[in-house]
């Protein structure tokens, strides 16, 4: 289904991208910021009118913690490390780091985004990997 002209980008249709492999994202009509998560009204101007653009997928790691007690569900996955990428376009966002060591985590690492390993996971999980790698997926 289409949405209307301008209107806000859905937490679904974000999860659909993400699920296709594309980090979709929202900007004002009218001043140009960015919104991640989604958003209906414009924290800059306040403005309701959005546009759809796609992210290049290129970041730098913001911050990061390394998970060694995960939730029961994930469990068997720890240790891992749960990552806030600041995207090229300058929107930060929440995610796990792959194929990479658990200890080779930095602040200021670049990063670029990969599809989630599995796209029927509700939600996906929005994945980086470091961008000094070559995609193996
Ligand atoms: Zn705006």
């Amino acid at each position: 289904m289409r949405a209307r002209p301008g209107a806000p980008l859905t937490i679904g249709e974000f999860f659909d991208g993400v699920r296709a492999g594309r980090l979709v994202v929202q900007r004002c009509a009218s001043c140009g910021e960015l919104a991640v998560p989604p958003k209906a009204v414009c924290p800059g101007c306040q403005a309701v009118v959005w546009e759809r653009v796609p992210l290049v997928g290129d970041g730098a790691l913001l911050s990061f913690t390394v998970i060694r007690v995960a939730p029961r569900h994930v469990a068997a996955e720890a240790p891992y490390i749960v990552a806030i990428a600041r995207m090229s376009e300058g929107v930060s966002l929440l995610g796990r780091m792959v194929d990479m060591a658990i200890d080779g985590a930095r602040v200021g690492l670049p990063v670029r985004f990969v599809p989630p390993a599995d796209a029927t996971a509700d939600p996906p999980v929005i994945a980086f990997r470091p961008r000094y790698m070559r995609s193996v997926r």
